[in-house]
């Protein structure tokens, strides 16, 4: 079958390549991708910037049908659409396994960095680590279920927005959209900032529910920001641009003891303002990718409309054009770029 490798170091060592077609085993099932989003970690693992473990097949969000079912498994039949979980082989066993923390097991790998991934014809996944799609949502949507499911993890499991809080979203590219949409759902009001380059996501932002947006760059832009909060500073920020000014921003406009969520990936050491943090006794949350819990919820928010992921949805192409489908997601052209690798 037809997979798109990360074989060696940089760009060279990316490369569209026949492998064979993985055996289902009893406990897993085989799924058919129709389609996978190429994600900021796909293009940090491109770059060498992101662990993984050559070759593989790059991909974690993905759709598609099963094909295949292993005998033990009783949850799944041939036709069934699925969406799955990232961190598929896990020890079961380590103190974050007995949590139910599977991203931070020990011996966690991950599809499209340490197993191959979805950006291949078939995948094969444990039944376990599958989810039935809700019918009325359609295969492209459940593409983004599992960029929803890391913004769910950020904003509502690790971090926390209360009704009426003043939200700042730094960085309105896929992540950011998503995350708005989250907050909305948790009765936060969202103020979203970019720069000159992001004006169509900003206006994007504010048919998404954004209370306001605002371009950074312009003048006067920080006082704008605090008017809108009453001066009183942002009781949450949540920074999705993986930039240091954008982190930074977000130090610099939080209200004492407010809440700092960083969701964007560096993929480098950054300067930031450690003790202006520490004088505001800010509260530093993260989230590393999705628990099971994680995608229970984005499914439930994507089947009751709390969250539209269409807009999201810029351009497809078939996994033969992969060069150009990259480029597209790394010239940030639209949203999301998604690899058909069946088409
Ligand atoms: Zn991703
Ligand atoms: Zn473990």
């Amino acid at each position: 079958m037809k997979a798109l490798l990360k074989k060696s170091q940089g760009f060279e060592g990316v490369d569209l390549d026949e492998i064979q077609e993985p055996i289902t085993k009893s406990n897993e099932i085989k799924v058919k991708v129709y389609a996978a989003g190429i994600c900021g970690t796909d293009l940090h693992i491109i770059h060498d910037e992101y662990p993984y473990t050559p070759p593989v097949a790059m991909g974690h969000e993905y759709s598609g049908t099963v094909v295949e079912v292993g005998e033990e498994v009783e949850k799944f039949q041939i036709g069934d659409r699925v969406v799955s979980l990232t961190a598929i082989v896990t020890c079961g066993s380590c103190r974050y396994c007995n949590q139910g923390l599977l991203m931070l097991c020990e011996h966690r790998k991950s599809i499209g960095s340490g197993v191959h991934g979805a950006f291949a014809e078939y995948i094969v996944i444990p039944a376990k680590s599958a989810y039935k799609i809700p019918e009325n949502i359609s295969l492209d949507e459940a593409v983004l279920t599992e960029p929803l499911a890391c913004a769910v993890r950020c904003i509502m499991e690790r971090g926390r927005v209360n009704g009426g809080d003043f939200v700042l979203i730094s960085g309105p590219g896929t992540i950011g959209l998503l995350a708005l949409q989250v907050v909305k759902a948790n009765g936060g009001n969202c103020i979203v900032i970019g720069t000159s380059h992001d004006k169509e996501r900003l206006n994007l932002a504010l048919e998404m529910g954004a209370m306001a947006v605002i371009d950074v760059e312009e003048e006067n832009s920080e006082e704008r920001l605090m008017a809108l909060t009453k001066q009183q500073g942002f009781d949450v920020a949540i920074e999705c641009a993986g930039v240091s000014i954008s982190l930074n921003n977000c130090i610099k406009l939080l209200r004492k003891q407010g809440m700092l969520i960083q969701m964007g990936l560096f993929g480098k050491k950054i300067e930031f303002d450690s003790d202006l943090s520490l004088i505001k006794e800010l509260n530093y949350v993260n989230g590393f990718a999705t628990e099971p819990t994680s995608w229970e919820i984005a499914l439930r928010l994507l089947e009751y409309k709390h969250v539209d992921v269409l807009p999201l949805i810029s351009n497809k192409l078939s996994i033969d054009n992969w060069q150009e489908a990259i480029h597209l997601a790394e010239q940030k052209v639209g949203y999301k770029t998604l690899l058909l690798p069946n088409t």
